[in-house]
């Protein structure tokens, strides 16, 4: 507790949420999260793992790679990125990352850092805002993020 606590964070984060196992997927390089509908949001976001597992994906051989070793954490903030794209790949042709759906819009995410301690969060749909309380707790295990903080 601090005397002097700001009651709004910066405005410079919001939250994913994203079932397992893709969540993780995150974490170990997959770089474009498919979304139905395109985001407006660029900058970081606060890496969000809802309360579901999706049993078949586990069982694609890209995400039983990615996520060997890894725990399935749920209902939790797992960690950071940063949303710096979205985009429709062209109908046909190459998509732009293993990861990527065809048809459906690509958030392209970078500078992906793991929190040492996952954060248990409820997540919502859509770029939501993280409470004060959240977003202070997943900047402490990022010490060295400063980007992150976005004002000084
Ligand atoms: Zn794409």
């Amino acid at each position: 507790m601090t005397a002097e606590s700001s009651n709004t964070p910066p405005d410079v984060v919001r939250g994913i949420t994203l079932r397992q196992p893709w969540a993780t997927c995150v974490l170990a390089g997959k770089d474009v999260e498919n979304r139905p509908a395109p985001w407006n949001w660029r900058g970081w976001l606060l890496l969000h793992a809802g309360k579901t597992i999706e049993r078949a994906p586990l069982r694609i051989p890209l995400v039983a790679r990615a996520i060997r070793g890894r725990t399935l954490e749920t209902g939790a903030v797992i960690g950071v990125a940063r949303l710096t794209d979205c985009h429709r790949c062209p109908d046909s042709g190459r998509l732009c990352s293993p990861w990527a759906q065809r048809g459906a819009y690509h958030l392209v995410l970078a500078d992906v850092h793991a929190l040492p301690l996952p954060v248990p969060a409820t997540g919502a749909l859509g770029p939501w805002r993280p409470s004060a309380e959240l977003l202070k707790q997943v900047l402490l295990q990022l010490p060295d993020l400063p980007a992150l903080k976005g004002t000084t």
